[in-house]
């Protein structure tokens, strides 16, 4: 078996907390790229979530909580299996660290890498910040704690046996990797941050944890597996490696791994030097999306300043937050996002661009023609611009730049305002210029299923509604292939106005 389908990932979610916008942020990324691929090429995508449940903090949490670990992430993990659901978002995988399967191939992975020398004894010394899990280096802390400025907690000196990971001597591999891929890593920004932090050298990494009784235990040993090393080599787990390596083969390597940047490191530099000792290929893309900020800062639970999905999704259909967080700024940039530019954007281009385009266009067909498509009309250039506008739209996803690829849509939403004004259906009709009414109806018919085709990834509710409403089947623009192609509305066919997609959206009192 040969790689077959579109591999992509989300970073797991540690399940300490449960899901703000910023974790929605990634995972509808994920979500927007996985509908890109199933509705255009082969169809074949593998989209997979899920969570990180191990960890020193998770067992405090449940402690605190007067719950066992698992008990405390069994209920952890359906808060946030029913946000993505709210999201309309549809992996095809979801994997909890504590799955008996993952379990067993990260003991397996661990053993491989100790037979072959990359995993070694050692002793440990060093500041050990509990809540982050993290070994500083003396160097780095602030007033004798926690470097990391979120946190800021008390270090612990720790000295234990322990094993290491020997990724010092990938260190020329990865720098060779860098320089041969300068696209690996994206943004920029992100690939000259790692690469920079290669060129200073890398220490090896311890990977076992003594004083952590919930993880993964090392057989043989009163020890558990750090738990990044435990929760990093889900990707390989889910993919089936080891236990099922004909379903590897067809996903292997990932082709985009969506990751917060603050979690770079771990994906750019242990990531792909645990792959190059298992002789296994690195992800094709690793793509550190930006942070969103609140008055300029990280939107984060200890600063009490994170927005909710479900906060959100009491004002606005879930396809508005879907839109707006992708129209607002370039994949991997910070930006701000605010109830305010929701409440701006989703009257201003939902409600009014497009929602209303819709309304306007199917409501005139029922009014001038009973609901029924007429003839077949060559496209008045429309059709020309919708083509141009798929190829856009496919160039702008490819190199996973979700502002441009609605950007090229949104021209086309633009255009077919335009044309409704121009062309003035109602002088038509009120002219009894029948010929040039049908010519009209049914290149803007035509244009609001391209445009429907189009946003799919993106706006799948609105869509699909927009689809039902024109007479058609399935799942909307399946495949690009087959339905991007000017005239495939059947004359004769009956539509519907459908409800108003983006009701105009009132302030909330704040
Ligand atoms: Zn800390």
């Amino acid at each position: 078996m040969a790689k077959d389908t579109f591999y992509l990932t989300t970073p797991l979610y540690y399940t300490n907390s449960t899901p703000h916008i910023g974790h929605a942020y990634s995972t509808v990324a994920a979500d927007i790229l996985a509908r890109y691929h199933r509705v255009t090429g082969n169809g074949r995508a593998h989209f997979l979530t899920g969570t990180d449940e191990h960890g020193q903090k998770i067992a405090d949490a449940a402690a605190a909580a007067g719950k066992s670990p698992k008990q405390f992430c069994d209920e952890i993990v359906e808060r946030w299996r029913s946000t993505w659901a709210s999201l309309n978002i549809q992996y095809d995988q979801f994997i909890r660290t504590t799955d008996d399967y993952h379990e067993a191939a990260v003991q397996q992975i661990f053993f491989k890498l100790r037979e072959k020398g990359d995993i070694v004894p050692g002793t440990y010394e060093g500041w050990y910040c509990r809540n982050d899990e993290t070994f500083w280096p003396e160097a780095k802390l602030v007033d004798g704690r926690c470097p990391n400025p979120e946190c800021r907690r008390p270090v612990e000196w720790v000295s234990e046996d322990a094993l290491f990971f020997k990724l010092s001597q990938y260190r020329d591999r990865l720098v060779e990797h860098f320089n041969e891929h300068p696209d690996w890593v994206r943004p920029a920004s992100a690939f000259n941050e790692m690469a920079s932090l290669l060129r200073g050298g890398l220490d090896d990494l311890c990977v076992s944890r003594a004083g952590v009784t919930w993880g993964i235990p090392i057989p043989g040993e009163a020890k558990t597996i750090y738990v990044w090393f435990d929760a990093i080599c889900n990707y390989l787990t889910a993919a089936g490696y080891p236990h099922d390596m004909s379903r590897f083969e067809r996903l292997w390597p990932p082709d985009v791994q969506l990751i917060g940047k603050e979690i770079l490191r771990f994906h750019t530099v242990l990531w792909p030097a645990i792959l190059m000792a298992l002789d296994l290929p690195l992800p094709r893309l690793v793509y550190a999306n930006g942070w969103i900020t609140m008055e300029g800062q990280k939107m984060s639970k200890s600063l009490g300043n994170v927005i909710r999905p479900a906060e959100l999704l009491e004002h606005f259909p879930v396809d508005a937050i879907r839109y707006v967080l992708f129209a607002q700024a370039p994949f991997g940039s910070d930006f701000s996002f605010t109830e305010e530019s929701l409440f701006r954007r989703y009257n201003a281009e939902l409600a009014n661009d497009f929602g209303n385009l819709v309304q306007r266009v199917l409501s005139m067909l029922a009014r001038y023609r009973g609901g029924k498509v007429p003839a077949r009309s060559a496209g008045d250039e429309l059709n020309v611009e919708f083509e141009t506008a798929a190829d856009q739209t496919r160039a702008a996803m490819e190199r996973v730049d979700y502002r441009a690829a609605l950007a090229a849509i949104w021209e086309r939403v633009k255009s077919l305002n335009l044309y409704v004004e121009q062309a003035k259906p109602w002088s038509l009709h009120k002219d009894g210029n029948e010929q040039l009414l049908d010519e009209t109806l049914y290149n803007l018919c035509e244009g609001v299923r391209w445009a429907a085709a189009l946003l799919y990834p993106f706006m799948p509710a609105s869509s699909e509604c927009i689809w039902r409403a024109l007479g058609q089947a399935g799942i909307p623009g399946q495949t690009w292939e087959k339905t991007l192609r000017w005239g495939l509305l059947e004359p004769g066919s009956l539509t519907q106005v459908p409800g108003a997609l983006f009701p105009r959206a009132e302030r909330a009192a704040s």
